[in-house]
């Protein structure tokens, strides 16, 4: 313990990290600070990674989350470039790959996440990628420049991002999933008919319900994707975007109780105490929604920093934040997706507007209060719907089905 200064250390330079680093300093937590990150960069912006770098938008100098004069100004101290290896949990140390060691008072692990690998043969040609971090996001960018046909591998949010930034550099673009729909895990049946409508618009090619068998390379470099069905697609770029691994293998060979993810209380606080994790890699205690889910491993943005916020809390003593609705958004050429809340098998849905638009609002109810919306092109709606969620709102189906009816009304009746 150091009683005259106390050290918080945070495992991971990234969104969760960076976060807690700054509220920490806002709530007056006057100990030392110490960030630990293994990739070479100040924590950076990932969303662009899968839009804006990719289609040339936006450059790598843009994607700072902060300056080197907050971090100096806060006294946060930052090594990167630097793996942790173990953590003493009696001890309350924690040792770096370098072999040096950190006696905390605190510890907060925001390791993140990492890209799952499919284990296919020929994964590791040239011109396969995964995308996570700024350096594969410019090798990545990189390679489109040469490219003219690519595969993207999975139907998720990453995948259809990265297809839809491959089709703006003119690439020849196939999307590969192995469910019969796109975005199964988060969406229902008529929003992925939606997608797949809206991007075969926008050039995209699809094959669905079909698994990949093999990449197949020439000289080394991929040549052509092999489906499960015998199918070969010519290609000089693939990109994966099967999902990602949380990175909690250093909390679980400490001891941490670990299942998808270091499980945390809605805090922060992990089985361990002194030791909170925060971000991707925790599976959360989620504030309770009749019906809703009792934890949830949120891999967003937002959850990261909410996160970040409520542990710095419990660091520095202050009052833990209110609750927030979970939200997320994905940007795929000119349809911008809003999402919020945690939507259920059984829901009831409520369209808003016509699909065919591009600019509507999916609803969803349960036992009668407003729980989700998924929002394409209708940035208002979205920013209301949060507030209805979060004010346990109960409007009538018709008024949300209707385009008329102001959603500030709603929230003032509720
Ligand atoms: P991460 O950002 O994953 O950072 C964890 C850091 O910890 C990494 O730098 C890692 O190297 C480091 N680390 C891991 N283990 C160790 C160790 N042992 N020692 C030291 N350092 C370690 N979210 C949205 O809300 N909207 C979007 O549009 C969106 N788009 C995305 C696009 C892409 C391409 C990607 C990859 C993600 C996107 N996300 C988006 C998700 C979002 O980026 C993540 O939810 C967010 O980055 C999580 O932040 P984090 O700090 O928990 O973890």
């Amino acid at each position: 313990m150091n009683a005259a200064r106390p050290v918080l250390a945070i495992v991971g330079a990234s969104y969760a990290g960076a976060q807690l680093a700054a509220s920490a300093r806002d709530l007056g937590f006057e100990g030392r600070i110490l960030m630990i990150g293994e990739e070479p960069h100040p924590p950076y912006q990932r969303p662009p990674l899968s839009k804006g770098l990719l289609t040339g938008k936006t450059g790598a100098e843009q994607l700072s989350l902060k300056s080197a004069e907050f971090y100096a100004q806060n006294s946060i101290e930052m090594q990167l470039g630097t793996r942790a290896r173990a953590i003493d949990v009696a001890a309350r140390r924690l040792t770096l790959a370098n072999g040096e060691a950190i006696d905390y008072d605190w510890l907060a692990l925001a390791t993140g996440a990492r890209c799952r690998k499919a284990g296919l043969p020929g994964e590791d040609l040239q011109g396969v990628f995964h995308l996570r971090t700024l350096d594969d996001a410019l090798q990545l960018a990189a390679a489109t420049a040469q490219a003219r046909r690519a595969c993207v591998i999975g139907g998720g949010f990453i995948g259809l991002e990265v297809a839809s930034a491959l089709r703006s550099r003119q690439l020849e673009v196939t999307v590969i999933e192995a469910q019969p729909r796109l975005l199964a895990r988060s969406f229902p049946p008529d929003m992925s008919v939606f997608i797949e409508a809206a991007q075969r618009r926008r050039g995209c090619d699809f094959r669905l319900g079909r698994a990949v068998r093999a990449l197949h390379g020439a000289q080394g470099r991929i040549a052509a994707v092999e489906l499960d069905d015998g199918e070969r697609i010519e290609c000089d770029l693939v990109v994966f975007g099967i999902g990602v691994l949380p990175n909690a293998e250093l909390a679980q060979a400490a001891g941490l109780a670990v299942d998808n993810g270091v499980l945390t209380d809605a805090h922060g606080r992990s089985s361990v105490p002194g030791i909170l994790a925060i971000g991707d890699v925790a599976n959360m205690a989620l504030h309770p929604v009749p019906g809703g889910p009792a934890r949830a491993r949120l891999e967003s943005i937002q959850a990261a920093n909410d996160g970040a916020r409520a542990a710095a809390a419990v660091i520095a003593g202050g009052e833990p934040a209110a609750p927030t609705v979970p939200w997320f958004w994905s940007d795929q050429a000119d349809l911008k997706f809003q999402m919020t809340g945690l939507p259920m098998a059984g829901d009831q849905t409520v369209l808003r507007g016509e699909m065919e638009s591009e600019r509507f609002s999916l609803f969803y109810l349960r036992d009668g209060a407003l729980v989700a919306s998924h929002s394409v092109n209708k940035p208002a709606e979205h920013m209301q719907s949060r507030k209805l969620i979060a004010a346990r709102a109960r409007p009538r189906p018709e008024q949300l089905r209707d385009p008329s009816f102001d959603l500030k009304g709603a929230l003032s009746a509720s």
